[in-house]
């Protein structure tokens, strides 16, 4: 038994995130990974001389978001990102930058002209009515979209459900989409909205970190205070010891005693290691929704993703998204090659061996000339969100019913997505953890 200030469980990015302010504000914190690598989802590794991410990531909100302002508070070094580019969109083998703004919707060739008209209506009818306080948390985008659009146009914004929500059309609330509050000009978020679909551009705050995803960790493992964090990988916590409140953990190896745990795993999980948490808790944990994905990487022999930027595949199935992040780093390849992360969405229930198959021959659909290119093909079946925003799913909260147990990760906040959504959480967790009086 060991006496501990905090236990975190964990070592995704939202645990690293937590151990890292904590022990920079002062305490001495213990990490317990069950697996044997640090970094959850968001790491890179080796295979066959290319250096894979845990799926394609652009890292959004550089320039004021949470990570951002966790990186400025607490890392003595920062990764350093390289500008993301354009996300384009293929339909029907055409490419073309997305349409962020109004002008650049209305000269979007790849979405019949009438659809995007019909578009633009209900899109203005959604933000009058959300700035005049309709609730939209209930009704979702297929409700409110006009009857005749075309199925292309319709699988285009199932896409962005998809991979901004992790979920369907049929399922992704229109709140997600006019509900946001990350615009700078708080006060007048109508008129904000509005500025924002004719002036911009697209986000030019994203970047890919350089080096890979494992830069964000190796900056985080760089900046703990000497001789305040102790890692401890595969060690699996197994039970938390709580009255009313925690008082310390029970791993495949040890036992230790804490002032507080903050569990990064997922909140449906919760159950399974306390005993006696109140049924409407348990009830909530059991309606949430994770995201699933499959990534299948290819190192190739040509550099065949020559726009600078990803790549929207509407008419994949499944629907995919594609990096070439050799065109951010070259030196995640063997001199020359192309590295290029195809990122897909996957249903609910699914066949592993099927999908991949399904997935794979997309791609050569799409790029014919691939086949002849590959020297690397590598799968990962993943979990993105640990909580989709589908209608009527749930999600878990940095609070719970036991005193001095937090929880962080993407399941405990509904505000961003990836890996900001986890820096909200953590954000969120001092918040609490500060109003308790333990910091
Ligand atoms: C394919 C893919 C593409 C993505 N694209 C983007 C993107 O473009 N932009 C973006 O911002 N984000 C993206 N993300 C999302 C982002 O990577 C994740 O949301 C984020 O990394 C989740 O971090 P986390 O710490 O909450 O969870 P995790 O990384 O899942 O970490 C949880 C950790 O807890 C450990 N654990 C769980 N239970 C226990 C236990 N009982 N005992 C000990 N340890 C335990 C797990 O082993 C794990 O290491 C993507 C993710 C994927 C998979």
């Amino acid at each position: 038994m060991k006496q501990n200030d905090v236990i975190v469980i964990g070592s995704g990015i939202s645990g690293l995130l937590s151990a890292l302010a904590l022990t920079r504000e002062g305490k001495k914190v213990v990490i317990l990974e069950k697996d044997s690598h640090i970094g959850g989802v968001c790491r890179s590794y080796d295979v066959n001389g290319y250096r894979v991410d845990t799926g394609p990531h652009a890292i959004t909100r550089l320039e004021n978001g949470p990570l951002k302002e966790l990186m400025d508070k607490y890392f003595k070094i920062t990764p350093q990102f390289i500008p993301f580019g354009k996300y384009h969109v293929r339909i029907g083998g055409e490419v073309k930058p997305f349409p962020w703004s109004i002008n650049a919707w209305l000269t979007f060739g790849l979405i019949p002209m009438t659809d995007r008209l019909l578009l633009m209506r209900a899109l203005f009818n959604a933000l009058y009515l959300a700035n005049a306080g309709k609730d939209y948390s209930n009704i979702t985008l297929s409700e409110v979209l006009p009857d005749k659009i075309s199925m292309t146009t319709r699988r285009f914004l199932d896409w962005l459900c998809y991979f901004m929500v992790g979920t369907s059309i049929e399922q992704a609330p229109i709140s997600r989409f006019v509900d946001n509050k990350t615009h700078h000009s708080r006060s007048i978020p109508y008129v904000g909205k509005i500025y924002d679909l004719f002036m911009k551009e697209g986000a030019t705050d994203q970047g890919y970190p350089k080096g890979g995803l494992q830069s964000i960790v190796n900056s985080i493992l760089a900046s703990f205070p000497k001789d305040h964090v102790e890692i401890k990988t595969n060690e699996r916590v197994l039970k938390m010891d709580c009255s009313e409140r925690v008082e310390g953990v029970i791993t495949s190896e040890d036992s230790y005693d804490c002032d507080a745990v903050v569990y990064s795993g997922f909140s449906s999980n919760l159950p399974d290691l306390i005993e006696g948490l109140p049924a409407a808790y348990t009830q909530n944990l059991a309606t949430i929704r994770r995201v699933r994905s499959l990534t299948i990487w290819l190192g190739l022999t040509k550099k065949i993703f020559t726009n600078y930027g990803s790549e929207m595949w509407v008419d994949a199935d499944p629907y995919a998204w594609i990096v070439p992040t050799t065109n951010y780093d070259p030196t995640l390849a063997p001199r020359g090659n192309q590295l290029v992360g195809f990122g897909f969405t996957l249903p609910g229930e699914y066949d592993s061996s099927t999908i991949k198959k399904k997935a794979f021959q997309t791609i050569v659909d799409n790029i014919p000339d691939i086949e002849k290119h590959i020297d690397m093909i590598h799968y990962q079946e993943l979990i993105p969100e640990k909580a989709s925003w589908g209608i009527n799913c749930g999600f878990g909260d940095v609070r719970t019913p036991i005193k001095n147990l937090y929880c962080v990760g993407t399941d405990t906040t509904k505000r961003s997505a990836g890996v900001n959504r986890a820096a909200y959480s953590v954000l969120n967790l001092l918040d609490v953890i500060r109003s308790d009086g333990n910091l």
